[in-house]
Formats: C-alpha cells, structure tokens, sequence
C-alpha cells in the first residue's frame, strides 16, 4: 500500500483534490475537488445511490436542506452532547483532542504535564439566520445527513405510501468543527455523508442490524475491490468491542454512540492505521422519538394489516464519501516495474475510473491523424468520459492515463489514417489499462468495442 504522500501528491499533481484557497494559504480541514476528484466522488456516489435505492424496491431518496430549524438540534441531542474533550499545550497553545492523546506529553512540542484540563468543545457549527444578528437567529450547518431524513420521516412515508420496513437514503454535506483534522480527506471540517434511515418494526431490529452489516460489507468489497487484508468490522456493544476479521488484537475499547444500542463500523486500514469509513448503527426510535417529545407532533406509524400503531425502529448504514475516495485511491495505486521502468497504475474498478478512455494522436502535426483522432474522441463522448491528449509523446501520454486510472487508450497513427503509408489498414489501436495488451480495430468499430468493454 502506498503512503499518504504518495497519494496526496498524485492527488494534486493529476487534478483529483487541492487544498481549499490554496493562494490565500488555505484553511484547515477544507478541501476542493478538481476535474479528476469529482468525476471519481460522482461516480462513488451513483455507486451508492444505484445499489441503495434503484436496485432495491424498499429504498427512496431526499434531498434535504443543509440548515434547518435549530430545535432539530436540541431533540437529536447535538446541542447539548455533540462535543469532543479538548486539551490545550500550555507550552506552544496547540490544541488537541484528549481522547486521542497516548500520553500526557504534547505531541507538538514535546513538553510533559503542559496539558490543560479536558474541557467539552461543541462540534457544532454556528450561524445567523436573517439580517439580526442575535441569539434567537443562531442556526447550525447540520454535523450528519440523518436528521433531515428523520423529520422527512410522516412526509415520505405517506407522500410514497411506504409500508415499514422501508428506508430513506440522502446524499449531502455535513460540518463539524473538528478539534484536529488531518490525514489528508480523512477528517474534514466539511465533507459529505450518504446515510440511509432504516425503518422497522420494533423487535425486528437486531435481524436488520446483522442483515445491513453484511449487506455494507459486500458494497464496500466489491466497489472498491478491497482485499480482505484490508477491510474488517468492528463490533461496539456496550460490554465490549470486538473485532471481525484481520488484527483482532489491534482494537480500542469504545461505547456505542449516545443514540444507538450497538454499531458495527466498517473499518479500512489506512496508512495511519484502522479506521472508521462506515458507521451501522442501530439507533432505535431514539430519533423519531425525540423529535415527537419536543416538537408536539405524533410520528408514529399505523400498520393498516395488523392495526398496531408504534414508533419504528431504525437500523442507519452512513458512510462518508471522502473518506471513500481515499480507500478508492489507495486500494487501486501500484507501482510495477515494465521494461526495467516504473509504472505507476491506479487499478480504479470501472465503474469508478474517472476517465474511461483518452484518445491519443500519435503524431499532431499530420492533418490526417489529428482529423481521426478528433472524430474518434467526439463519437465516444456521449457514451462515456473520453479525453483527448496530444501534449507528449505516446510513451508519456500512457504513463499519464494509467496514473489516473484510464481504462483504455486509442492511439490514432500513420497506419490508421494516411492512405499512402504502406501498412494503411484504417484501424486504431485500443489499450488495456490493467494488460497494456493492445488490439487493432477498425475506426467504425471503436465506439462499440468499447461500449461493449465497459457494459461487461
Ligand atoms: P469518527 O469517529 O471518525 O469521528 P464518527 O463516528 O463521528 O467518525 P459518524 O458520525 O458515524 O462518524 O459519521 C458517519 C461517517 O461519516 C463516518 O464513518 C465517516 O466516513 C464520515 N465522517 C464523519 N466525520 C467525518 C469528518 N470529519 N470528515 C470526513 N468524514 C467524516
């Protein structure tokens, strides 16, 4: 597996992720997406959408707004408990978080015994709604998708006539004003969240608890390709944490969140260790209940079969999409040696590969080739994200697209386009990312060829 380095420097160098306001310096835990990074977030996230809601029956989607009503806050709890322990060096005034300290030296400076006291700091970040700017304005930028999902719960389910179980998928950003960010698209301060709300019968729970756990794993599996070495679960119930599957020893013992009576979190092994990417958490009618308490308004579901009436049950896959673009990254990167020469590859599966073919003019000083290969480049674009190079030589063009994970090259040369060459025979070639093999095809062909590559 690579090091972070090596991913954040490809990162910025081949346009997937630059730091937010770079000229002005940037601003920590905030980071913008170039032209590669966001066709890659684009794909991950119809990924997500097509296996949670298309490909299901039992699964619609919202759209919820970023800011709402700051009651919502105060019911899911986030007002009051949505805080994590800081400490500061009273030596160079940095600032951490106590939970992640090994010691009581200063990871900064060194200096023992210099750390304050844990005071509780409120993640939650804060604005004004209208022009007065008083406490009765204070509004929040939502720290998790959920709560937009819970309050939509009367709306949805009878909008759609949605019998339980069913559930409510959401794709969107979210804000936290972590203590310490880092790692990269790890931790940010903005980031966005696919989270779906699973709706079920009281009882029913823990079966639909184990059901999305396996579910997520598979997902997780097969979008990325993860080998097994890579992925695990960890089990958080309140007598203990556990771990299925690699390093069962390598576990820190944790409680479940305050709304849930058990997560599974499916972890990845990052660089800097194992780490969260996906949290399942069996949130029971903590939610709807809360939001039923304190805004007055009944939420409960009738069963027109059975006649109960009651507060579902919710079972929350919610996974982040940058941390996902990470594990995409350094699960496909490899470097192999070709002919005595290094040869950087983002193995990305193809559904994720940002680029799916580049169309490379061998020569762009001959009207022929260059007529071709233009031609070729606007027959694939409607199908599928086709770019065309002719900035370097063939050799480099290919370095460049297999280091983005490109799935297939066509090169347009003299023997595809100028009659007059004796080995003319009007085809091109195509190239395989992950085989470097390479066939020829007619130019009529192209465009199918690779559809039907890309359709298997
Ligand atoms: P962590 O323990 O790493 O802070 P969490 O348990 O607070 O994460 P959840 O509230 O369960 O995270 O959020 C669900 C998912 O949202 C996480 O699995 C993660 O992928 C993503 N996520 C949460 N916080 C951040 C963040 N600050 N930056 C990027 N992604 C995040």
């Amino acid at each position: 597996m690579p090091d972070m380095e090596t991913i954040v420097s490809l990162c910025k160098r081949r346009g997937f992720v630059f730091q937010s306001s770079e000229i002005y310096g940037g601003i920590g835990g905030f980071w913008d997406y170039g032209p590669l990074g966001v066709e890659l977030k684009n794909n991950i996230k119809r990924a997500w959408w097509k296996a949670m809601v298309q490909d299901r029956g039992d699964i619609v989607g919202v759209d919820a707004a970023v800011i709402m009503n700051p009651q919502v806050w105060v019911a899911s709890g986030h007002v009051a408990t949505f805080s994590d322990p800081l400490v500061e060096c009273k030596n160079c005034h940095h600032r951490f978080r106590a939970d992640k300290l090994k010691s009581d030296a200063c990871p900064d400076c060194g200096m023992r015994g210099q750390l304050t006291e844990p005071r509780q700091f409120n993640l939650l970040f804060q604005t004004h709604v209208g022009p007065v700017e008083d406490d009765a304005a204070i509004a929040y930028l939502r720290p998790e998708t959920a709560q937009g999902i819970f309050v939509n719960f009367q709306n949805v389910q009878q909008s759609m006539r949605r019998k339980v179980p069913f559930g409510i998928a959401q794709i969107g950003r979210s804000f936290r004003n972590e203590i310490i960010t880092g790692n990269f698209i790890f931790r940010d301060r903005e980031f966005e969240q696919m989270e779906m709300e699973f709706f079920v019968k009281p009882g029913t729970e823990d079966e639909w608890h184990d059901r999305w756990r396996d579910i997520r794993y598979d997902w997780w599996k097969r979008t990325f390709n993860i080998r097994d070495e890579h992925i695990r679960i960890k089990v958080i119930r309140r007598e203990a944490t556990t771990i299925v599957g690699p390093d069962p020893d390598d576990v820190e013992q944790e409680k479940p969140p305050h709304y849930s009576k058990g997560n599974y979190d499916v972890e990845y092994k990052f660089p800097m260790g194992w780490s969260e990417v996906e949290g399942i958490a069996s949130r029971t009618d903590y939610d709807l209940g809360s939001h039923q308490k304190l805004s007055g308004k009944s939420l409960e579901y009738f069963d027109d079969e059975t006649k109960e009436k009651y507060l579902p049950y919710v079972v929350e896959p919610a996974m982040g999409v940058d941390r996902s673009v990470l594990v995409a990254l350094l699960e496909s990167y490899q470097e192999e040696q070709v002919r005595g020469e290094k040869r950087v590859v983002l193995r990305l599966p193809h559904a994720l590969a940002p680029i799916k073919v580049a169309v490379l003019p061998l020569a762009r000083n001959r009207p022929e080739i260059v007529a071709i290969a233009q031609e070729i480049a606007a027959t694939l674009r409607p199908h599928m994200m086709t770019v065309y190079d002719d900035t370097a030589s063939i050799g480099r063009l290919y370095r460049r697209q297999d280091e983005v994970g490109t799935l297939y090259c066509v090169t347009v040369d003299h023997q595809s386009a100028i009659p007059s060459d004796e080995k003319y025979d009007g085809k091109v070639t195509i190239r395989d990312r992950d085989t470097m093999e390479q066939i020829r095809v007619p130019v009529a062909e192209v465009k199918d060829v690779l559809v039907a590559k890309l359709a298997s």
